[in-house]
């Protein structure tokens, strides 16, 4: 077995316990009081994951991006919060760990994420602009000796109280056009969190994503060099629709898994009688097969459009590939889950059961307001005017 093998393999046997001692149990009433995931968070991060995808030679776990998406799916089978909490991570790392610089500031704060376990968390989404990601209002601006601020209008921010740092999306200058963007990343004590909103929603409770103002002061060497549209297609975009539709696809599977329970327990009581339940299980079967075929495709192309200059990723029929992941994965997780409710009923109903799926249809009716599907429609919609090939 080669050395990057046997590192995913630890590294997921990890994470699949932590999804079982840590994530499942509390995942009840993470979602019932909105509270943060403290448990499954402090588990990954003493099990070094919050570095898992950081290069080993800076002393991260150098694990494949096969291997994080992996985790995404594992964890959200336990604990929808806690798995977007960490696929939330695990974007802004990845994205930095990919356009990252040789001796830059970055570099040695990859170091640091590996050292100290630091939690980032992001700040893309701008009152005005909305879930538009290619579009900023806010803009970082000079303020002398190479020292540079700005203050953002942000509807959400997960988890932003609990994380050590945040990676902001801005214009790159007061003067600079919407889409000239750069991506800028602030320290604990760098920046302010000003809340301007509660956190009381349906689903992904457990996220602590209020609306926030962010103030922040930092040095230039912070924002990163390539700009933000290239970062955008060639990591940010691809990679969240990619890590949230494995953690959705997580969520979709535990509750398919409690409505076979569900039927089994039946078929056990009333052992030769048919069970029309069973006919609507099998049914979902092939929903759930739907969502995990489109999932894995996603991921395969992505991995192989990565691996050579990654020009490929900037092309229109490839925007497009990865923009109808996001779409058909965020419909079809809570369909499947509309579905498990439908072969359980009463007790898939009831928050209280072994057979509830409740949080979960709750927490993935969220996947199509994560950037909401009529803007990504809107992109596409464009996109096929022009685009050669699709
Ligand atoms: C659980 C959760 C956690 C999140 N965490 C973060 C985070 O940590 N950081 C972050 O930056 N963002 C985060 N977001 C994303 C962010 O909340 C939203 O993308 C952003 O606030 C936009 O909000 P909006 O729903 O008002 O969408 P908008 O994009 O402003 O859209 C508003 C409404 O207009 C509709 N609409 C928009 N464009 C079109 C169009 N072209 N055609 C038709 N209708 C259109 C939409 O469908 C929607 O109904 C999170 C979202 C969720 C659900």
């Amino acid at each position: 077995m080669s050395v990057a093998v046997s590192r995913d393999q630890e590294f997921l046997q990890g994470i699949a316990r932590i999804a079982v001692d840590a994530a499942a149990p509390n995942a009840d009433e993470v979602d019932r009081e909105a509270r943060f995931p403290v448990e499954s968070i402090t588990a990954l991060r003493e099990a070094q994951a919050l570095s898992a995808f950081v290069p080993s030679e800076l002393g991260g776990g150098g694990v494949s991006f096969e291997a994080i998406a992996a985790a995404c799916f594992e964890l959200g089978r336990s604990c929808g919060a806690s798995a977007m909490v960490f696929a939330m991570h695990q974007i802004q790392v990845a994205t930095i760990v990919r356009h990252l610089e040789p001796d830059s500031w970055f570099e040695h704060y990859l170091r640091d994420i590996a050292s100290e376990q630091r939690l980032i968390a992001s700040v893309t989404s701008e009152v005005g602009t909305g879930g538009d990601m290619s579009r900023s209002i806010a803009a970082v601006e000079p303020v002398g000796e190479g020292r540079w601020q700005f203050e953002k209008q942000a509807p959400t921010v997960s988890y932003g109280a609990h994380a050590d740092d945040l990676l902001t999306t801005l214009r790159r200058s007061p003067k600079a056009e919407p889409g000239d963007q750069v991506c800028v990343l602030t320290k604990r004590g760098q920046h302010e969190l000003q809340q301007t909103g509660t956190w009381d929603p349906l689903g992904m409770r457990g996220t602590c994503s209020p609306g926030n103002v962010v103030r922040a002061e930092l040095p230039l060497e912070q924002v990163l060099s390539t700009g933000f549209a290239t970062v955008m297609n060639e990591s940010m975009v691809p990679i969240s629709h990619i890590l949230w539709s494995h953690l959705w696809l997580g969520i979709a599977t535990d509750a398919f898994d409690r409505a076979r329970a569900f039927v089994r327990a039946a078929a056990k009581r009333k052992p030769g009688e048919p069970l029309p339940m069973a006919i609507r299980l099998s049914q979902l079967m092939s929903e759930l097969s739907l969502l995990r075929a489109e999932v894995s495709s996603g991921l395969a192309a992505f991995v192989a459009a990565s691996a050579g200059d990654r020009s490929e990723l900037s092309q229109m029929s490839t925007i497009l590939r990865f923009n109808n992941l996001k779409i058909a994965a965020s419909e079809q997780a809570p369909r499947v889950c509309t579905g498990a409710l439908g072969v359980c009923g009463i007790v898939g109903f009831k928050n209280d059961t072994p057979f509830s799926v409740g949080r979960h249809l709750r927490d993935t009716m969220s996947a199509c307001l994560m950037v909401a599907n009529e803007r990504i429609h809107e992109t596409n919609a464009s996109l096929l005017l022009i685009a050669k090939e699709v």
